[in-house]
């Protein structure tokens, strides 16, 4: 996995975003993170820990606890692991310009296993193929969730799909609108 994508679209001397490394070792539960992004058009930047980055998709409108919904998520390139913690401005004319929240965080796991070499080994094998499943344990997130390419989307598009358990609801989750992190909503951040 490579982070260059991500380091060549970046100026680090203009934006306090990190600068791309790869993460050499780890233990513990893999972590997943999802940040609020108010650039050009809001989004929900959806990512999850593997091999030392993260695995990153742009959600236009946002995850949904509802499994009738599936939301559109466009895989963008891989973010460094500290990006997790980034919560502030890029400032305007940079990529991405705009105000980033951590709207949800915390760790995930396949269904159906638990160790975390088990389970990066399951997890990069159905990335692969263009189909996960995986249990967020988040702040907001909870539950089973998919997440599979949508071939007629083009050529990044997959979709974030609810599954059906006993987290699922049809309550709007995204009103829940304070960071995950530091409380704060979007206007404090700026
Ligand atoms: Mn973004």
């Amino acid at each position: 996995m490579s982070l260059t994508r991500y380091n060549k679209k970046r100026n680090f001397e203009e934006t306090e975003e990190p600068e791309g490394e790869t993460k050499k070792s780890a233990k513990g539960a893999l972590k997943f993170v999802v940040q609020k992004h108010a650039a050009s058009s809001l989004h929900y930047d959806f990512r999850l820990e593997m091999n030392g980055v993260l695995k990153s998709w742009a959600v236009p409108k946002g995850p949904s606890m509802n499994p009738k919904d599936k939301r559109l998520a466009v895989m963008v390139e891989d973010h460094p692991y500290s990006y997790r913690n980034f919560e502030g401005t890029i400032a305007e004319g940079n990529y991405g310009g705009g105000t980033v929240m951590v709207w949800d965080e915390g760790t995930y796991h396949h269904p159906e296993v638990k160790t975390r070499k088990k389970n990066e080994e399951i997890l990069l094998k159905e990335l692969e193929e263009g189909s996960l499943k995986f249990i967020l344990e988040g702040k907001k997130l909870k539950g089973e969730f998919a997440l599979f390419r949508f071939k007629k989307g083009g050529e990044n598009a997959w979709l974030l799909v609810k599954k059906d358990d006993e987290f699922a609801t049809g309550n709007d989750i995204l009103k829940k609108d304070k960071s995950a992190k530091t409380n704060r909503k979007m206007e404090e951040i700026e």
